[in-house]
């Protein structure tokens, strides 16, 4: 079987203990300095729910000592289990590889970093036992971002909802509860593109939204800089739309019709005044006008060819180093 297709469910042998009810995917990365906090919180907060329940902590490549950290945890409480990931695949591929190693019946998803208060774990559950199939946490304000970050965020969302197929609740980030039914149809997406908020958006199912503060990071610094930042909205752009695409058909066809139009004054100006020499000025303009407007739209076409170049290779979407506390790897 393939690395990447490696999940609990194909694996699961009938001598298994009954799977958990509930299930917590954290992705890691470069996390250390906030591990200890994280599991004593997690455990307390969940031995308090009365559920049985299971972590599954995704390393995303750390080069600090996240691992061997969390594996002294994992050693004391074998319900917190490691997938080790490789090298660094991202955030979307450390939760991909989470969701496929769980068992329980419903998933949430949480930062390491402590900025999802797992109180709201409580209430994620009162909501799915109500009937919902995905619970999803709303951020009450982005006052912890800069206020660039925000600026951007809202122009992503704004854009995205124009021209995309899928709507993305504003503030609903990953932390989330999932139902079994929901994860499954995500394990069973192929793509390599993952753009996990979309991803959630395009699945459907009964939704509800419940309210949260973001808290500050314990420790460490965000993961994520500008770079990340666009790199993740033009994914999240171009795995659910080709209007970006289309666009330039009708920029074509305006310049051509430009074009004509001009041409035809032209003519006329000529019969009437004349050969007029002058005129290298607006030739120049117009050159580099479309030369800019060609290399533009090269450039997004180039976007989501290397998306579909990188759809047919079809390697797997992440590789497992070590995996610690699942029993088909014991
Ligand atoms: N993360 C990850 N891989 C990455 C970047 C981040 O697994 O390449 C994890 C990180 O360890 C954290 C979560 O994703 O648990 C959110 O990251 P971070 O707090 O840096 O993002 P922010 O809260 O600033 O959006
Ligand atoms: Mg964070």
């Amino acid at each position: 079987m393939s690395v990447a297709t490696r999940g609990r469910k194909a694996t699961t042998s009938q001598a298994q203990p009954s799977p958990p009810t509930l299930s917590l995917v954290v992705p890691m990365f470069n996390e250390s300095a906030n591990v200890d906090h994280l599991f004593t919180r997690l455990t307390e907060v969940l031995d308090g729910l009365d559920v049985s329940w299971e972590i599954v902590c995704v390393d995303d490549g750390s080069r600090d000592d996240t691992v061997a950290r969390t594996v002294e945890h994992h050693r004391r409480d074998p319900r917190i289990k490691i997938v080790e990931l490789s090298r660094n695949f991202g955030k979307e591929l450390a939760l991909t590889a989470g969701l496929r190693h769980t068992a329980g019946r419903a998933v949430v998803m949480i930062d390491a970093d402590l900025q999802h208060p797992p109180e709201a774990i409580a209430e994620m559950l009162a909501k799915w036992r109500e009937g919902f199939e995905m619970v999803i946490a709303v951020r009450r304000d982005r006052e912890t971002e800069s206020a660039l970050k925000r600026v951007n965020a809202q122009a992503f969302y704004w854009l995205f909802s124009r021209i995309s197929e899928v709507t993305l609740p504003r503030g609903a980030g990953d932390f989330r509860l999932l139902d079994r039914k929901v994860v499954d149809v995500l394990n069973a997406m192929p793509e390599h593109t993952r753009f996990m908020k979309g991803l959630y958006a395009w699945v459907g199912f009964k939704q509800c939204n419940i309210p949260y503060d973001v808290a500050p990071r314990v420790a460490g610094a965000t993961k994520f800089n500008a770079f990340k930042l666009w790199r993740l909205a033009l994914d999240g752009i171009t795995s659910f739309t080709s209007v970006p695409l289309k666009v330039w058909t009708v920029m074509g066809f305006l310049a051509a019709a430009f074009a004509l139009l001009y041409g035809f004054v032209f003519i006329i100006k000529t019969l009437i005044l004349g050969i007029d020499v002058p005129g290298y000025p607006s030739l120049i303009v117009a050159i580099m006008f479309f030369s800019g407007v060609q290399l533009i739209s090269l450039g997004v076409i180039g976007e989501y060819l290397g998306r579909v170049f990188s759809e047919v290779k079809s390697r797997p979407l992440y590789v497992v180093r070590e995996a610690y506390g699942f029993e088909e790897d014991e």
